[in-house]
């Protein structure tokens, strides 16, 4: 325990106390529940409207009670008690342990009601647009029952429809758009073109993925230069297009078209008359056929990998990297824009924002997740977050078995696909976790070589995935996915209509096996947590290799001498004990990586909040006409006839303009810096103490900058009643813009990104 062992145990109590307190709380909401069931459903709203005194639920029992009088009356389900105790940790800002099946979804709607009820915005965090949707729909009656309000905000909506749905009082969406519309709003140039309202909470579902995993993934808002062809807007036009309804792709997979409506679409989008006129079908049709070809022919992780921020063909005959092979320039250029890579053809980065920091907005964050536990001291170094776990509402009846250990990757291959095999011949549904998607085709394709019928999630189509996971549990499926695919999705025993529930049960339930274990038991857990859902049977089963990552990462030179049998099968206390040392090892390397990382991410982190601060007055006030007027008062003189709003808006739309474009150029020389400081970590200066002093100053000068220049366009550009003509003197801001995620996140994805996390600290 250590030297903080007091700490510890002092925490220990304290979220027991709180335990204790709350399933007191519950027991007493039970008899009030009878009570509410009597009464008629705006009696039962009215009720819960009253247990709020003071911004704050003082009357926690008859809160719960009415919620659970409508969830009954409004879903079909009587919240069971673990629900309810969890609904009451999330309230007080904890990050829950729920288990998967143990009915997250009606939780969070509950403490989101509960929030919302106080009078607090609530952001519902959900995996992927297709949950958000999902889960807004189908909590909806319950919300609404109370008089709240209840909206999804999802990839596919337009500014005016996310505008409308910020507005409401819980907004289910997931991590990635929220924050691209955080990054948008920081471009506008007048306050009614602002699209997200502010939330005063984050309640994240799968918590630990966001806020752990996925922390240091930064989603970036890049533009056009100005002037220069949209190939940014035609790969994000097209980036929307839907297979089937908008292209489809030739049975052999090798071609793909544009329908009638996507065509049609396109031309909508991109504002013109006919892709197919004289003028367009030269140019403008050509990138959109490229981009399309892009976005649904060239698949990553199987036609290229993205590394080192290239991109890097893959020999599909040997699937290695072909090293020195390019496609033509065209379709080059329009894979890189779809992965957000530097494109050849211009664009540049307007602004990134890490989950971390988005997370970090929120006056208060609260989540849940299976996996909370393993991440309590991530949670509570980066966000001060406490961890709360929760009963299972049923008894486990998963069977863990223990690890099989090979001594090389292809006896585990060998030994995974006989397995497989061996559970498929008795009718058990097996869900077998790899680590990416080449492994999954590499699986899928042995197993088929078995005759066997496989399901693969390659990460394409959330609710594709959705609706293939939910049978995974039915009789002689085998389903191989990624980690992350389709998580969030219920598996139910028999199939989705739990046909042959009994017959599954019987035969064991559903078995999960693992490839390998993953740079974290927090991840194998993950896996884990998909089969014994709700007191269900069921089997996980992980296959190690000597040859893993994770154990030649954390085992660093230790030699290991260890004697298989036959198949290659090591069966040695020895061996899997030093598997585990391995994987404390990795994780330990992981906190460590996340937590250099945040350091050199906080400045710069908190440079922005000045940013907005200064964004803020400048779009709310006249401040940037007064600043002007003050530095160069005869330009200010000059235009005494212009009307006063107009000058007004000239004077922002000027100093917005080099404001941003400072911070642009900030944030790119700060990536310089980081990637150049790691020569002087060689040499054991602290390269972070460097990095700080570089970034202090260059801020200081990017607002004396951006307001001189600003001085500099006032005084020479022209102002009328129409504003200033910033683009007559080539100072347009991008006439497109579009987003995406960096997937190339430092603690994520397979192979041997362990390695390549610790090599981009310094970057
Ligand atoms: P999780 O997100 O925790 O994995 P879900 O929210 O998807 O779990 O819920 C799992 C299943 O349990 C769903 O089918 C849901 O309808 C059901 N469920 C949840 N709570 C209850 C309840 N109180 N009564 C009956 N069924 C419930």
């Amino acid at each position: 325990m250590g030297a903080f062992g007091w700490f510890w145990k002092a925490m220990g109590a304290q979220s027991e106390r709180n335990d204790k307190k709350s399933k007191a709380i519950v027991e007493s909401s039970s008899s009030a529940t009878q009570e509410l069931a009597a009464l008629d459903d705006a009696a039962v709203a009215q009720a819960a409207r009253d247990s709020v005194r003071d911004g704050e639920i003082a009357d926690k029992a008859t809160f719960l009670a009415a919620l659970a009088v409508a969830s009954e009356r409004t879903l079909g389900m009587h919240p069971f008690i673990v629900q309810s105790q969890a609904v009451l940790r999330l309230l007080t800002g904890d990050v829950i342990q729920m288990a998967t099946g143990e009915g997250k979804t009606l939780v969070g709607a509950m403490a989101a009601t509960g929030f919302a009820l106080t009078g607090k915005r609530v952001h519902l965090v959900t995996v992927n647009n297709y949950l958000a949707d999902r889960d807004a729909e189908w909590m909806r009656p319950l919300v609404e029952f109370f008089g709240l309000t209840v909206s999804s905000v999802t990839e596919k909506k337009t500014a005016d429809e996310r505008r409308a749905a910020y507005l409401c009082d819980i907004i289910y969406a997931p991590v990635n758009e929220l924050g691209f519309d955080v990054l948008r709003d920081n471009q506008i140039t007048d306050r009614s073109q602002t699209v997200q309202a502010r939330a005063d909470v984050a309640l994240v579902d799968e918590a630990d993925s966001v806020l752990v995993d996925e922390a240091l993934v930064p989603l970036v808002l890049a533009g056009n230069r100005p002037g220069q062809a949209p190939t940014g807007h035609i790969t994000n036009v097209v980036s929307r297009l839907r297979e089937d309804l908008d292209y489809v792709i030739a049975e052999d997979g090798r071609t793909v078209a544009l329908t009638e409506d996507g065509a049609a679409r396109v031309e909508r989008e991109l504002g013109i008359d006919s892709l197919y006129s004289e003028e367009n079908i030269g140019t403008v049709l050509v990138k959109v056929n490229l981009a399309l070809h892009a976005k649904a022919l060239l698949i990553r992780d199987i036609h290229y990998i993205v590394a080192d921020g290239k991109l890097q063909l893959i020999d599909a005959s040997r699937g290695r990297v072909a090293d020195l092979q390019r496609w033509p320039d065209g379709l080059q250029a329009a894979v890189e824009a779809k992965e957000g890579l530097e494109v050849s053809e211009g664009g540049r980065i307007l602004d990134t924002i890490t989950l971390q920091e988005l997370m970090r907005r929120y006056p208060l964050v609260c989540g849940m997740t299976g996996t909370a536990v393993e991440a309590t001291d991530q949670l509570r170094q980066f966000y001060d977050l406490h961890v709360s776990v929760i009963d299972r509402n049923k008894e486990l009846q998963r069977f863990d078995e223990a690890d099989r250990i090979y001594a090389t990757v292809e006896d585990k291959s060998k030994a995974i696909v006989e397995e497989i095999v061996a559970i498929n011949a008795t009718g058990q549904p097996v869900l077998v976790g790899t680590h990416d998607v080449a492994e999954s085709e590499d699986l899928a394709a042995a197993l088929r070589e078995r005759g066997i019928a496989v399901s693969v999630l390659n990460a394409k189509n959330d609710a594709e995935e959705a609706r293939i996971v939910a049978e995974a549990g039915d009789i002689g499926r085998v389903t191989v996915s990624t980690q992350m695919a389709g998580r969030g999705t219920d598996i139910k025993l028999g199939g989705a209509t739990e046909e042959d529930r009994d017959k599954v049960a019987e035969l064991g339930g559903l078995a999960v096996i693992g490839t390998s274990r993953h740079r974290t038991s927090r991840l194998d857990n993950q896996l884990r947590g998909r089969a014994g859902r709700q007191g269900d049977p069921g089997l996980s089963l992980f296959f190690v290799s000597l040859e893993d990552d994770v154990v030649k990462q954390g085992g660093g030179d230790e030699a290991l001498s260890a004697q298989p049998d036959e198949t290659g099968l090591i069966q040695s206390k020895r061996v899997s004990d030093f598997v585990a040392h391995c994987q404390r090892v990795t994780e330990g390397q992981l906190l460590e990586i996340h937590a250099q990382t945040w350091k050199y991410n906080q400045l710069l982190a908190d440079q922005r909040i000045i940013i907005d601060e200064r964004r803020a007055k400048l779009l709310d006030s006249a401040q940037a006409w007064e600043e002007l007027e003050q530095r160069a008062p005869q330009r200010a003189a000059e235009l005494a006839e212009v009307p006063e709003s107009a000058r007004i808006a000239a004077a922002r739309e000027i100093m917005l303009y080099h404001l941003d474009l400072a911070w642009a150029d900030h944030l790119e020389l700060m990536d310089d810096v980081r990637e150049s400081i790691h020569l002087r970590a060689i040499a054991r200066e602290t390269p972070i103490d460097e990095y700080h002093r570089i970034a202090v100053r260059e801020f200081k000068e990017l607002a004396q900058r951006a307001v001189e220049e600003s001085v500099d366009t006032f005084k020479k550009v022209s102002i009328d009643e129409a504003g200033a003509h910033m683009e007559d003197s080539g100072l347009a801001r991008p006439s497109a813009t579009w987003t995406y995620m960096v997937s190339d996140n430092p603690l994520s994805g397979g192979g041997n990104s362990v390695l390549k996390g610790i090599g981009n600290i310094f970057r």
